[in-house]
């Protein structure tokens, strides 16, 4: 099978306006650039089992071999495989591996972006321990040096770079009417707390959660104008250079402030892009802590700082895969959960391996992929509507959109609640 027999009507976006081999050559730049030895570990380790194929959320909903995970790096691997394994000169002169072509990438755009969440559920599966959703990254490096990039994500990239206008007034309006005291730009401070500018348009009562649990625990927290966005769109659009940008931005307002921490909000892949890869970008050790919301209110709560009053309801926690399954922050909801007296109903599969709401990885901004996001939502709804427990809660505002996009498109008639806000909203003596 070749992979030009298994490609659809083309759906893909272009920037700029070079020809088909000036995109070409900045991919495979791009490609060998990522061909460490990591990378070609990777790529030379797959036994071709299919097992990765029932792990994509993707294949599982649609039954589709297009979107079986491994299948989706493909030209990554044929780019490997001609131009830098130990054999490329042998496929070079025997021509045993084409050249990716223009036409071949612009098919790939869907694979690689619309129908990836990049939720890391392939890589935990794979019997060779192959970093499949990392090869994935890896390849929408050389998307984006190509100019074929979603062109929602890639927009979304260029707004956070070009705009850094700091939401002084929307955030000054919002403590004043809800009697939330917000600090910004203390000089020095030992939490740093972020939020994301789509969190605060369309779930300020996230932002004044945040607000007044740091509040109700007198910590001594701010957020800085210099640095202040969680989310990180270069991440998704794979344009390092915007990714590195937008998490020095993060990184210099924590070492400004002193701060010994920098607390995340609900957003997963803000998480990952900070916690994990943000020591890599800075070039050293950070030197201070990375939390998401929910590891910090669980600390809290272990410590003995923050008591939270009983909500005697049930409740299932959808784990965000980039702060779950690919963070580790497993436990962490759990302890606030318990913390709030509910009755745990865990789904199945649950924990590291949760299947995805569908929207991550940049997937719930785009619009041509929602018929598909429908197909793989189905499969959440299922799994929470099984549990029967009265409250789905979350810890990722990606996942609640997703969450209330699905729900609406499905008459569903639940919506996904946030941990942080229930924590807000119950919070017992102060200690
Ligand atoms: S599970 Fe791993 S070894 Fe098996 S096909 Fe997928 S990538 Fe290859
Ligand atoms: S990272 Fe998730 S969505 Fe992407 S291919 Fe792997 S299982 Fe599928």
């Amino acid at each position: 099978m070749s992979a030009t027999e298994t490609v659809r009507a083309p759906v893909f976006d272009r920037q700029g306006e070079p020809t088909d081999d000036v995109r070409v050559e900045k991919a495979m730049q791009a490609f060998v650039k990522d061909f460490g030895l990591v990378a070609a570990l990777n790529m030379e380790a797959c036994v071709h089992c299919g097992m990765c194929a029932e792990a994509c959320h993707f294949f599982e909903a649609t039954g589709e071999p297009r979107y079986t995970p491994i299948w989706k790096i493909e030209p990554f691997k044929k780019a490997y495989k001609r131009e830098y394994g130990p054999f490329a000169p042998v496929y070079r002169m025997f021509n045993l591996k084409s050249k990716v072509n223009a036409r071949e990438l612009e098919n790939w755009q869907e694979l690689l972006f619309d129908s990836c969440s990049l939720c890391g559920r392939c890589s935990l599966i794979c019997p060779m321990g192959i970093d499949i959703e990392g090869l994935i990254q890896q390849a929408r490096h050389g998307m984006a040096a190509a100019g074929l990039v979603p062109q929602e994500i890639r927009a979304a990239a260029e707004r956070q770079s070009e705009a850094g206008m700091f939401p002084a007034a929307q955030l000054a309006r919002l403590a004043a009417e809800r009697g939330v005291a917000i600090p910004v730009d203390r000089e020095r401070a030992a939490v740093l707390c972020t939020l994301s500018q789509s969190e605060l348009d369309d779930y300020p009562d996230s932002v004044v959660a945040m607000a007044k649990v740091m509040n109700h625990l007198g910590a001594d927290w701010t957020y800085r104008s210099d640095g202040y966005e969680s989310s990180n769109y270069g991440m998704l659009a794979g344009d390092l250079a915007l990714q590195k940008e937008a998490s020095l931005k993060l990184i210099q307002a924590a070492i400004a402030c002193g701060a010994q921490s920098l607390v995340l909000p609900e957003c997963g892949h803000g998480y990952s892009a900070l916690r994990w890869m943000g020591a890599d970008l800075f070039g050293k050790p950070l030197p201070f802590h990375v939390l998401h919301i929910s590891e910090f209110l669980a600390a809290e709560v272990q410590g003995g700082r923050l008591t939270l009053n009983k909500i005697g309801k049930s409740a299932t926690f959808h784990d965000p895969c980039q702060v779950s399954r690919l963070g580790g922050a497993i436990e962490a909801p759990r302890v606030v959960l318990d913390a709030l007296g509910v009755e745990l109903r865990e789904m199945f599969p649950t924990k590291g391996t949760n299947w995805c709401c569908g929207g991550g990885g940049g997937v719930q901004d785009i619009g041509r992929a929602q018929p598909l996001r429908h197909k793989v939502f189905h499969m959440k709804m299922k799994q929470i509507d099984e549990t029967e427990a009265e409250l789905p809660v979350t810890s990722c505002t990606g996942c609640r959109r997703t969450f209330e996009e699905g729900s609406a498109h499905f008459k569903w008639g639940k919506s996904m609640n946030s941990l942080l806000e229930l924590v807000a909203d119950n919070l017992g003596e102060a200690a």
